[in-house]
């Protein structure tokens, strides 16, 4: 089976989120975006294509796509999020990616460099490190990031194999998602309600086009409807 056989064009995708969050009141007046993907220059054409749709987003980019922004981040965005009545909302959208040049997942070809490259890079690291029994569990200060990373990825698979590349690259969606749940998940009060829609997929850059596969859209709300009348 091809992997990401589902994806669809970006265009398509935030069609998706945009049709189905509005009956909850997103729009770009009304929602702050959040967006967690890898700092990969590949994310530049998503980056601005989100930003075309929502505005000015708060940036949780990290390598591999991890949301390492914390609650401090979080409240944060919270504080810059537009106030509708008297709830916020913040859509979130959480995206690693992965290169698909012809079959060969992981690959990408980069302008001005020669052969293909790994995409995502952060990712495949991680995965080396952890076929070679490293166990993520020291924090590097000299290289935060991907030792979270690897640390993450760690927890769930313990001493498990090692899994592929789209298994892991969904293992770290998975992280994104739960880490980004759980920090949303603490803001909402019944005097200050705030909505958040959680969005989530992969990034295929599939031979100079950009896709989305495995699409989930979720809407949290903890105090009253978020559903508007
Ligand atoms: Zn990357």
């Amino acid at each position: 089976v091809q992997p990401y056989a589902d994806a669809v064009d970006v265009e398509t995708f935030l069609d998706r989120v945009e049709h189905e969050l509005a009956p909850y009141g997103f729009t770009p007046t009304t929602a702050l975006p959040l967006l967690s993907v890898c700092r990969d220059e590949l994310m530049a054409d998503f980056r601005r294509d989100v930003r075309r749709r929502w505005g000015h987003f708060f940036d949780l980019a990290s390598l591999g796509g991890l949301p390492l922004l914390g609650r401090t981040g979080v409240a944060a965005a919270l504080g810059h999020a537009p106030l509708d009545g008297v709830r916020h909302r913040l859509l979130v959208l959480a995206l690693p990616h992965v290169g698909l040049e012809g079959s060969v997942v992981g690959s990408v070809v980069r302008p001005g460099v020669p052969g293909t490259t790994s995409a995502c890079g952060a990712i495949v690291v991680a995965q080396q490190a952890l076929a070679a029994g490293v166990s993520g569990v020291v924090l590097d200060r000299h290289d935060v990031e991907e030792s979270l990373l690897v640390a993450r990825l760690h927890e769930t698979l313990g001493s498990g194999a090692v899994p592929d590349l789209v298994a892991t690259t969904e293992l770290v969606r998975r992280a994104a998602v739960d880490e980004l749940r759980l920090l949303a998940g603490e803001l909402s009060t019944p005097d200050a309600p705030v909505d958040v829609a959680l969005v989530s997929g992969v990034l295929v850059h599939a031979t100079g086009h950009d896709h989305v596969a495995d699409v989930e859209v979720e809407v949290l709300a903890r105090h009253g409807d978020a559903r508007t009348p």
